[in-house]
């Protein structure tokens, strides 16, 4: 019996890695594989995974003297809008992270904080944070359709892409376009 049975975590959360089967013995590896649903609210304003989609994980577990490391690649669909001409954008991410998560009460966990080293409740390991903070980071803060995207017509709001080379909202002065008129009949 271990001596921490308050364990917050579901093992069968789909971020949820169990380490039942990896022995603590430093050098101890296992390979983990498996598709999970994208959690809500993953990703930036303009550009996410989104809910629900596919994201392919392939995970190494490997013990060390105070934890496990974790190695993983997450690769998922994106979709967004272009920041410029707000078109749809979809598009896909292909990241990897690692991360050591401490056992619990060995000195890693007694003496270093949260945000540097992960923690395990138990035989668990919470990837969710992990995954979030290196999908963000992996996202572009202002995402185009393509990088030279020219944006919209600040008249009409119609993207540039969809308008005629020669589109413009000049007036021509009625006067000259009379004459304008008048050249062409002559
Ligand atoms: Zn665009
Ligand atoms: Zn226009």
């Amino acid at each position: 019996m271990r001596d921490h049975p308050t364990t917050h975590l579901d093992a069968r959360a789909p971020l949820v890695l169990d380490t039942r089967d990896l022995p603590r013995t430093p050098g101890a590896m296992r390979a983990v594989e498996r598709v999970v649903p994208a959690p809500e609210n993953l990703g930036l304003e303009l550009i996410r995974v989104p809910e629900g989609a596919d994201i392919a994980l392939t995970v190494r577990l490997e013990s060390v003297s105070e934890g496990v490391l974790v190695s993983a690649r997450a690769q998922a669909p994106l979709e967004g809008e272009c920041g410029r001409c707000l078109r749809d954008i979809t598009d896909s991410l292909d990241v990897q992270f690692q991360q050591l998560y401490a056992y619990e009460h060995s000195t890693t966990d007694e003496t270093t904080d949260d945000d540097e080293v992960g923690r395990m409740q138990g035989d668990l390991i919470d990837l969710e944070p992990e995954l979030r903070d290196a999908v963000v980071l992996a996202l572009p803060l202002h995402p185009r359709c393509r990088p030279d995207c020219p944006g919209l017509c600040p008249d009409c709001g119609v993207p540039w892409d969809e308008l005629p080379a020669d589109h413009s909202h000049t007036q021509v002065d009625p006067r000259w376009a009379a004459l304008g008129q008048l050249n062409k009949k002559s």
